[in-house]
């Protein structure tokens, strides 16, 4: 490529503490009635005074010290100056100089690519603003998520494709949801992403004008709009134009960047220290407790499962992927007994679990099969109590209804025949009713014997023990 795409960017993650940044009113606003979770302070009204929530700067350092960041003692929140309708005091507080977290770093693995990292220059807090309607001339306002905790995380221009964006972003949120932090759904806001890009000059390797994206609120839209800004700008250029330095916007529906604003530098905002705040000194014993008590990542569980639980490489991402399915997945090998091992419970939850949770759209959060259960199934495959399909069947059956496997399989009848003389009778009705394979077999094509152990199967409705009813045959064909 001739220009080079330099990026970096901004994203925004909602924290889901139980109150608002700087007062008591919840933080959960999705789905309430407009402007419910309002008091004097988040409506600034006067004399009203901000109180820090001290959980909130917790999520924070948790997610300063997973990114290995280094952790602040010393903070300020500051004011940042500008007016909108739905900032009611008419100044966000933020954290200017002097935020929580800084030089930090998240490395990104792009498809088909090297690994990369990603330099995170800072994290800092701050509040959200509230939320505007626009219905015919007027707008309407909701100050429910007014003052919600916010970080924002500022990478520095490290980025240089739509890929390695979407690489990060989804690293990112998958680290808000294995710290239990946040939700990182974009899709109600809770994340948001912006984007810095500028192309380098091929010659002098100096960087372009920077242009800013904002509002995407979707993986796929960070990777369109980044792909449609690198092209839109390099026929600028290729034309002989200059890139302006604007803020742009996403248009979703006609998947393509359009101009908002001209962008306004830090100095429009007359960032200044809030004075309703004291200055925050964090106690080093405490940042290291938060440290301590980190769950475990996804970097350190993908390498247990790979030297530990022996998983293949592939096994080992899908179950890590989403902290959900890991989560479950530890469960379940937890109260593993009987010789059931952690690759049997692998193959179950990355097969069958993923394709009834993918036909019926649930969650596996929602998904009623208790750890023990799972367990339990897989000895009775083990114990030779059932069979494969007969396994899969009372699947189905506990993923509907959350029933003990033992309970289900005598309820069906799926026990397995696996007592010799039960399959013998069959087994000869089986060689009469067939000659053809019958002859084929005898002639030297081994494969046929499939064919009849199915018919085997077919006369048992699945019940046979298949290595069973096999050897019945040929004892019978040979003899
Ligand atoms: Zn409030």
């Amino acid at each position: 490529m001739k220009y080079q795409p330099v990026i970096g960017m901004e994203v925004h993650v909602e924290l889901s503490t139980k109150s608002k940044m700087f007062c008591g009113c919840s933080a959960e606003f999705f789905g309430a009635d407009p402007n419910v979770n309002t008091c004097p302070v988040c409506l600034a009204l006067p004399g009203a005074l901000p109180v820090m929530n001290k959980q909130a700067i917790a999520y924070t350092i948790m997610l300063g010290h997973a990114i290995n960041c280094e952790i602040q003692p010393h903070n300020v929140f500051a004011r940042k100056n500008y007016f909108y309708p739905d900032l009611p005091k008419g100044y966000q507080i933020s954290q200017y100089e002097l935020p929580l977290c800084l030089n930090g770093y998240v490395d990104v693995a792009p498809s088909g690519a090297e690994p990369k990292r990603i330099r995170v220059k800072r994290i800092h807090l701050e509040e959200d603003t509230g939320k505007l309607t626009h219905v015919g001339k007027n707008s309407l306002v909701d100050l429910n998520r007014a003052g919600v905790p916010l970080m924002e995380i500022v990478t520095e221009a490290d980025i240089n494709s739509a890929d390695e964006a979407y690489q990060y972003v989804t690293k990112l949120r998958q680290l808000v949801r294995y710290l239990g932090i946040g939700t990182g759904d974009m899709e109600k806001g809770a994340m948001r992403c912006e984007v810095n890009l500028s192309l380098t000059d091929p010659e002098t390797g100096e960087w372009g004008t920077k242009v800013e994206v904002k509002n995407l609120n979707s993986f796929r839209t960070v990777r369109n709009a980044i792909a449609y800004e690198i092209e839109r700008q390099t026929e600028v250029l290729e034309s002989g134009g200059s890139i302006e330095q604007v803020t742009m916007g996403w248009d979703e529906s006609r998947g393509i960047t359009l101009r908002q604003r001209v962008k306004e530098g830090d100095t429009g905002y007359r960032y200044f220290p809030e004075p309703d705040l004291p200055p925050l000194y964090l106690e080093a014993a405490w940042i290291e407790e938060l440290q301590r008590n980190l769950p475990e990542l996804p970097e350190s569980k993908l390498a247990r499962y790979l030297d530990e639980y022996k998983l293949s490489t592939k096994d080992a991402n899908i179950l890590v992927e989403d902290q959900a399915v890991a989560t479950y997945f530890d469960e379940v090998v937890a109260v593993a007994t009987d010789g059931v091992t952690p690759k049997q419970i692998s193959n179950w939850v990355t097969g069958e679990l993923f394709r009834l949770l993918g036909e019926s759209g649930n969650d596996i959060s929602e998904m009623p099969i208790k750890p023990a259960d799972l367990v339990a199934l897989i000895a009775l495959v083990n114990g030779k109590t059932i069979n494969q399909p007969g396994a899969k069947q009372t699947f189905a059956v506990m993923f509907e209804t959350g029933r003990a496997p033992k309970d289900i399989v005598e309820e069906l009848g799926l026990q397995q025949i696996s007592d010799t003389s039960a399959l013998v009778g069959i087994a000869s009705q089986v060689i009469a009713d067939n000659p053809k394979p019958v002859a084929q077999f005898k002639a030297g094509k081994q494969a046929t014997i499939k064919f009849l152990v199915g018919q085997i199967m077919r006369h048992t409705r699945g019940k046979a023990n298949p290595q069973l009813a096999e050897q019945v045959l040929r004892e019978q064909l040979q003899g």
